[in-house]
């Protein structure tokens, strides 16, 4: 028999009537023959209602206390579901996350889980009960409630699910939700964005990393991590929604299947920093350190000696970063500078792996618009920009609220535009196969193809022991990869598109992209093209860069290798870059060019030490 998980957002379960009516399509699942577990999410805008109380007591609130008071929203949806269930005859049974045993760290507000208990679900389903759970909390080792950061109902039930599969059961996991499905952007800010029918997971994992808030991104983690088939779709209509799976050759026909925007987030930019080894170590260390997660990480090629890093971090992690950073700052006798309100807009797709002229067209269609860019990081299946906020954050003295949703709109009319130029310009309000249209004929691999291998039950709550910790597959070399780089290039829109435009005419196919805002006013651009076509790159890369403004310094450096680590989760895991860093750092290696994703972390070194850095990350990460 199969399991099916079903989760309910907020929305879903707003009122009575939408908790019965979710009660019965769990009923219905489970006539059709299936075992039940439904993960409820708190009822409407409870979870925003219990911050604002607590924001009313007081300003900082211990964040054990918040745990307390944010998991008592779950606790209500799963009784009323539970009752619901009962009220449609049939039988059901209810579990707060510490009740059933999902046990997480203690990282309270942004907790990972740890291990889930199957015993009692097992025994409820076994029962004919269908089994309700509270999403978005768990318990620690001291047993104190965590919750698991906003969204978390997401991961709560792709977790469950996992652990029903390895605990011997064919699963699939249902998200039910107030869209249709998976949308090539947020369908809230772009009216034109259409549903896609199949997403893999590494693209969702992307969408969602990059600010496509329809999924939590660490349930997609899991979802990958334990092959676990999802399903997106409206709580409210029997229409089919979206498959998120594994990568087939199809998806990767367009280049580009959706787009994101991500708004409060914050870049630090450290400046003089000393260009030797250990030190981007020191800075992602002492982050990891106090749990801050690092989004952009964008350092390019050191000059004189002196190399310059910036990245993101949420803005509400932003002051904890700043006083970690302080003293190491000043150790190292580099600058900070902080740029409060940035937003970031990122283009997804496994189709770009292999088509050149992406970035080109993404940096065109927001130099068309005005719109400057002040961070570019790429990924192997991603390519984001931060756009910096003009808006001034709202001060202590007036009225909050008003304030703040008159900053939220204004910041949104920029993203939005930029949002708006990037969904038109890569043509996404039009089904095609690849964005998320599958070839006629296509068929999901359907979850019976999914069945797990026969496990004992007994071992599998041990095999989940860290089932969130990093998840690693692999590290590549790349030895046949060059770079250009452009010194002092002004700071203003329209430049990075011309010079990606001279490139891509020349066919030539761009790997890695870093640009970062060294001194005011000026900026520093650097990208990976084969190594074969160096020369041709530099050439237009010197005449385009000449035409912008004669005082730009163009550099290739033929001696460079690439190293990527891969997997999943990358960066909301503080701890991979601490360790990819550290391993080098280790060896004395030097790293002169960083670039982040969700699912990819790349480094470039100098090309001599290639094997040895290759070894080393092998072995931080355990791999052979
Ligand atoms: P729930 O309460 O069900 O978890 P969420 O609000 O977390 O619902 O997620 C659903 C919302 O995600 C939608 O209403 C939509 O506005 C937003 N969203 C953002 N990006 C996308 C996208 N690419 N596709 C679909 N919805 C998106
Ligand atoms: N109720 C929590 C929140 O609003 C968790 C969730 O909805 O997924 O963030
Ligand atoms: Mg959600």
């Amino acid at each position: 028999m199969a399991v099916v998980v079903q989760k309910f957002g907020g929305s879903s379960v707003a009122t009575p009537q939408k908790i019965l009516a979710a009660a019965q399509r769990a009923i219905d699942a489970q006539a059709e023959g299936n075992q039940v577990v439904v993960v409820v999410s708190a009822i409407g805008k409870t979870t925003d209602s219990l911050i604002a109380l607590a924001e009313e007591i007081s300003r900082n609130p211990p964040a054990r206390e918040m745990d307390m008071l944010l998991a008592t929203g779950e606790q209500v949806s799963i009784a009323c579901m539970a009752i619901a269930i009962h009220a449609l005859g049939a039988k059901a049974i209810s579990f707060t996350g510490p009740q059933l045993g999902i046990v997480t760290d203690s990282s309270h507000l942004k907790a990972r889980i740890k291990s889930i208990e199957t015993a009692k679900l097992r025994e409820a389903l076994e029962a004919g009960s269908i089994a309700v759970v509270a999403g978005f909390q768990g318990i620690d080792e001291k047993y104190d409630i965590t919750t698991l950061g906003r969204g978390g109902s997401d991961t709560t039930a792709v977790a469950v699910a996992a652990a029903i599969k390895l605990a011997g059961y064919d699963v699939r996991c249902e998200i039910y939700t107030d869209v249709n499905g998976v949308y090539t952007t947020d369908p809230r800010i772009v009216r034109k964005a259409i549903k896609v029918d199949v997403i893999s997971y590494d693209e969702m994992l992307e969408m969602a990393s990059m600010g496509a808030g329809v999924m939590h991104s660490r349930s997609i983690e899991f979802a990958k991590k334990f092959n676990v088939p999802l399903m997106v779709r409206h709580a409210a209509t029997s229409e089919v929604g979206t498959w998120v799976v594994g990568e087939e050759a199809w998806m990767r026909e367009v280049p580009v299947c959706g787009a994101a925007l991500a708004v409060n987030e914050a870049r630090i930019v450290l400046d003089a920093l000393p260009d030797r080894p250990g030190v981007s170590r020191a800075v992602f260390a002492a982050l990891a350190h106090v749990n801050v997660p690092v989004d952009m990480i964008a350092q390019n090629v050191g000059s004189g000696g002196k190399a310059s890093i910036g990245f993101t971090v949420m803005h509400a992690d932003l002051k904890k970063a700043t006083e970690t950073l302080d003293p190491i700052v000043a150790e190292l006798g580099a600058t900070m500078t902080v740029t409060e309100r940035v937003s970031k807009v990122s283009v997804v797709g496994a189709g770009m792996r292999h088509v050149a002229g992406v970035a080109e067209k993404m940096f065109a269609a927001l130099a068309a618009n005005g719109i400057n860019m002040k961070m570019i990081t790429t990924g192997d299946i991603k390519i984001s920009v931060l756009i910096e906020e003009d808006v001034p954050p709202p001060d202590d003295d007036d009225d909050a609220g008003t304030k703040k949703s008159h900053l939220d709109a204004k910041r949104a009319v920029r993203g939005r535009l930029a949002l708006e130029a990037v969904h038109d310009a890569f043509g996404l309000h039009m089904p095609r196969t690849g964005a998320g249209v599958a070839p006629s004929g296509y068929r999901p691999r359907t979850l019976s193809a999914v069945v797990p291998e026969a496990r004992e039950r007994e071992t599998a709550v041990a095999k989940l022991d860290g089932m969130e910790d990093i998840l690693v597959s692999g590290v590549h070399l790349s030895t046949d990869q060059s770079r250009v780089t452009i010194f002092d290039l002004p700071d203003r829109p329209g430049h990075c598109s011309t010079v990606f435009n001279a490139v891509a005419t020349g066919g030539i196919l761009v790997d890695m992209i870093v640009q970062n805002i060294t001194a005011p006013g000026k900026a520093e651009l650097s990208f990976t093209v084969p190594r074969g076509d160096l020369a041709r790159a530099l050439k237009r890369t010197q005449d385009v860069a000449r035409s912008i403004d004669p005082n730009c310094r163009v550099v290739g450096d033929a001696d460079i290798a690439v190293l990527f680590v891969l997997g999943v989760g990358m960066r909301s895991h503080t701890g991979v870059a601490r360790t990819m860093f550290g391993a080098l750092a280790a060896k004395g290696i030097n790293i002169s060019m960083i670039n982040t994703s969700e699912v990819c972390l790349g480094v470039v070194i100098e090309r001599t030490h290639a094997e040895e850095a290759l070894a080393a990350l092998k072995e931080a990460f355990k791999l052979s």
